[in-house]
């Protein structure tokens, strides 16, 4: 990676985390501390990985997307509306009456494949659409981003299964591996570990990075699938709330977002950052 490409993701991953502060803010909405924790995986999604285009947003040919983690679905509108796919006038209706922005990610949305918001549901589309890639002969990439809560659900288990037996090698999933969900501490709620043996248990490809280096992002996810033959899962070490000291690796922000006081506070960290 570059320096002119590094520069690219991480002013990117800034304006993720203010665009969300600010959405959530006008919005009174949660979830803000699952955006925060996403924003540099967006960035070197969007900048790096997937072939999509904002001026063609149903181009066949484009890599699917499928954000699990529903939502956080503010995180992913705010990529998209810095990359053109619409006006960003848009974020001031987000969570809003008569606004184009739902809460949880909605596939109305230009940009945006699928609707989720109930853990447990992007892994089994993005399989189906990794399927039917390859049954049709197409080389387009299938990218699911789940959540630690996510990888609770029974539904995603027989996924991973399901995407093992099938060899689907189009298939990518990354794991916003914050280790927080909605009501505690992951390893209180269900314990994952050892996530990494179990998913190569389950014969997919699994490795581990830093989810807020950008070029450490970009070098694993530069050379698709991880062995041949087999799913890739990357499983990404991110920090809950990151970027905004008083959230971070908290439960409250999960359901939280800033107050008039907090915001511009929030803001000024985020741009240190
Ligand atoms: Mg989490």
């Amino acid at each position: 990676m570059d320096a002119r490409a590094r520069a690219e993701c991480t002013r990117l991953a800034r304006c993720v985390r203010q665009h969300c502060l600010r959405m959530t803010h006008r919005g009174r909405s949660g979830h803000v501390g699952s955006m925060l924790s996403m924003a540099e995986i967006l960035a070197v999604l969007y900048t790096r990985v997937l072939r999509v285009d904002a001026t063609r947003p149903d181009w066949p040919e484009r890599d699917r997307f499928v954000l699990s983690k529903g939502h956080g679905g503010g995180a992913v509108y705010a990529v998209l509306g810095e990359l053109g796919f619409f006006p960003m006038d848009w974020f001031q209706g987000y969570y809003r009456d008569a606004g184009r922005l739902m809460g949880h990610i909605s596939h109305h949305v230009p940009g945006v494949e699928f609707s989720t918001g109930s853990l447990g549901h992007g892994l089994p589309v993005a399989v189906g659409m990794a399927l039917a890639a390859r049954n049709a002969g197409r080389a387009h990439r299938v990218v699911c981003l789940m959540s630690d809560g996510d990888c609770d659900e029974g539904s995603t288990w027989e996924a991973i299964f399901f995407a093992a037996q099938h060899h689907l090698d189009n298939l990518t999933v990354v794991v916003d591996y914050n280790r927080v969900q909605a009501l505690g501490h992951s390893k209180d709620v269900l314990d994952l570990e050892p996530l990494a043996r179990k998913i190569d248990d389950c014969h997919w490809a699994a490795r581990e990075v830093d989810g807020h280096d950008v070029e450490a992002l970009d070098e694993a996810l530069r050379v698709l699938p991880f062995e041949k033959g087999k799913p890739s899962w990357l499983i990404c070490h991110t920090v809950k709330g990151k970027g905004v000291s008083w959230m971070e690796n908290t439960v409250s922000c999960h359901y939280g977002s800033v107050n008039d006081e907090q915001l511009a506070r929030a803001l000024a960290e985020v741009e240190g950052h």
